[in-house]
């Protein structure tokens, strides 16, 4: 039996000082890709499937609705909060089966922005009514206490959430495409970059600029080196492509992530020996891990909330 505990008092890379001067946190609520794989043999990295919450200079901002928003709903169900922006990668089940999970959305007086940039423009607002109805889904958008805003805007367009944070988003190489989230924030920088398939042995100019030396980035790494060539075509990476990318554009680390269900415990174990002799300081991300990025440049002050209003510290 591996006893070793995977929630936050474990850490394979160094921990960044946890100081009042937090310009970036991440914190990983589902890390498996396509479905859920919750067994003995993965609790150590975990079975839920995508959901991730980055603050920037104390605004939260949840990107993507897999089985592990759930958690996060849970823990932050009794917050004094009114309005959660959710930034969807795209609307492949496994990013999106969460949603009606998220506690909060029973909350009266809770606000939701949903924001999604793979759909050329559109909305999320028409797939995931369908998705969230009856035969597919016993209740509706109609039978929950929040309302929901549906944003729409093209992958590679900068999203405005005022001066303290710079978020970017990239067009990704994936069924339908998806979107790539970065945020700058106090001098430091995160990328989000799943789901993707890589263009070929060296890295995509256009992905590697969008993660310039960045202090981390959390890659679609579902695949084994070996595993790869049977599934070519169905829009997913390497870790080995991950690291080069990281390398070619002068990124720090890398979190692989969107991990393969069939993967357990023992072979992330073992790609993560390897990842950290390739990129030091490396990981596999753990659902349960967060990371906090100490300002390095003056955060400017944080918009003010719209009226009505809370900010989301906590
Ligand atoms: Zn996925
Ligand atoms: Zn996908």
């Amino acid at each position: 039996v591996n006893a070793r505990p995977h929630r936050d008092e474990v850490m394979p890379a160094p921990r960044e000082a946890v100081t009042d001067e937090t310009a970036l946190s991440i914190r990983f609520w589902g890390v498996r890709g396509s479905i859920p794989a919750p067994r003995a043999e993965t609790v150590d990295f975990g079975g839920n499937t995508p959901c991730l919450e980055v603050t920037a200079a104390g605004r939260r901002f949840i990107v993507d609705a897999g089985s592990g928003i759930a958690a996060l709903g849970a823990t932050i169900a009794g917050e004094d909060v009114s309005r959660y922006d959710i930034l969807l990668t795209h609307l492949h089940h496994d990013h999106v089966t969460g949603l009606f999970f998220f506690r909060p959305i029973f909350r009266p007086g809770v606000h939701v922005a949903i924001h999604c940039g793979n759909l050329d423009g559109e909305t999320a607002e028409a797939p995931l009514r369908r998705l969230y109805s009856p035969p597919l889904f016993p209740i509706s958008f109609e039978d929950v206490a929040a309302t929901f805003s549906f944003h729409g805007f093209r992958a590679g367009e900068a999203l405005d959430f005022g001066p303290a944070v710079k978020v970017g988003t990239c067009l990704l190489r994936h069924p339908s495409g998806a979107t790539a989230y970065r945020f700058d924030c106090g001098g430091r920088a995160l990328a989000i970059i799943t789901d993707i398939e890589h263009a070929g042995p060296a890295p995509d100019p256009e992905v590697a600029d969008f993660v310039r030396n960045c202090d981390l980035v959390v890659y679609d790494a579902m695949f084994l080196a070996p595993e790869y060539p049977a599934c070519q075509g169905w829009g997913h990476s390497t870790l080995e492509a991950g690291v080069e990318l990281c390398r070619v554009a002068g990124a720090k680390r890398l979190a692989a992530f969107h991990h393969n269900p069939t993967h357990d415990d023992a072979v992330l174990a073992e790609r993560e020996r390897w990842l950290e002799g390739q990129l030091p300081g490396s990981f596999i991300a753990r659902e349960g891990m967060t990371l906090r990025f100490e300002a390095r440049e003056p955060v400017a002050a944080p918009a003010a909330a719209p009226a009505g209003e809370r900010r989301t510290a906590r």
